[in-house]
């Protein structure tokens, strides 16, 4: 029996204007896999990730997210969101709700889950990102790495079935990577299907089954990390190793 696919990127390509920015790229992420992608600044690893829950729409080539195919018609992007969350650089967290409802209003307003069950599964994800005593403050009250925290536990109330991470430490402060860190290393060891676009190698050594490098709009090179980063078969994944290490 073949592993069950959350993602299946084929031969997709996109282009901003005139301007070509993924070229044919190709992906599957099945589940419970968690996986690294890494690359030069403007190589196309946000566009990526956001054509995986219709944040930016690709022009040819097929995806497929949790069996259902994303194009320029389809009535049920909200099918795809609900099942795919995203955590992005700048938390984007509602700034006039508390922690605790923007962590319930997702679940309420989306799903449709009554506010009692929607505040108990806020608090337990809280809980989970060990912050549950903040419920109540306002984002701007919290630290960077807290906040982040809370993004995190905002997407996982949805229960989505992969998450999407974009640069999630690159905005914090050095003393506040740790902990959001540690927060996705536990998501990893519990069985959750991840995407992370991040520079931050540790963490792709010590949780990804496979690191992606991105180049110009392509992956150029994909392996284990004791491959990835051991043995990388291209120049440009060499040149860009010896850069961030
Ligand atoms: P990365 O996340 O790897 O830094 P991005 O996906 O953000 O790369 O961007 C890839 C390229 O596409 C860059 O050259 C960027 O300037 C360009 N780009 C990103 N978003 C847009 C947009 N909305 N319109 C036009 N060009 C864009
Ligand atoms: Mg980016």
């Amino acid at each position: 029996m073949s592993a069950e696919k959350i993602i299946d990127v084929r031969n997709v390509s996109k282009w901003y204007g005139a301007f070509r920015v993924l070229t044919d790229v190709n992906l599957t992420v099945e589940r419970g896999e968690r996986i690294v992608i890494c690359g030069p600044s403007g190589s196309g690893k946000s566009t990526l990730i956001r054509c995986f829950n219709r944040l930016e729409a690709h022009q040819q080539g097929d995806i497929v997210v949790n069996g259902i195919t994303l194009h320029d018609k389809m009535r049920n992007v909200g099918e795809v969101r609900k099942n795919v969350g995203m955590v992005f650089q700048h938390f984007n967290l509602f700034p006039h709700m508390t922690v605790l409802m923007n962590c319930m209003v997702g679940p309420m307003w989306i799903k449709g889950v009554p506010e009692a069950e929607a505040r108990r599964t806020a608090l337990q994800f809280l809980e989970r990102v060990r912050i549950p005593e903040q419920a109540n403050k306002y984002p701007v009250q919290l630290s960077g790495g807290q906040q982040q925290r809370v993004a995190i536990a905002r997407s996982l109330c949805m229960q989505p079935a992969v998450m999407l991470f974009d640069e999630p430490t690159s905005a914090l402060d050095p003393e506040m990577v740790s902990e959001v860190l540690e927060t996705m290393t536990g998501l990893a060891r519990e069985g959750m299907t991840m995407v992370c676009v991040t520079h931050e190698m540790a963490f792709a050594r010590a949780v990804a089954d496979r690191v992606i490098f991105m180049n110009a709009g392509q992956v150029v090179e994909q392996g284990k990390p004791d491959e990835f980063f051991g043995n990388p078969q291209h120049e440009r994944t060499r040149l860009f190793l010896s850069q961030i290490l």
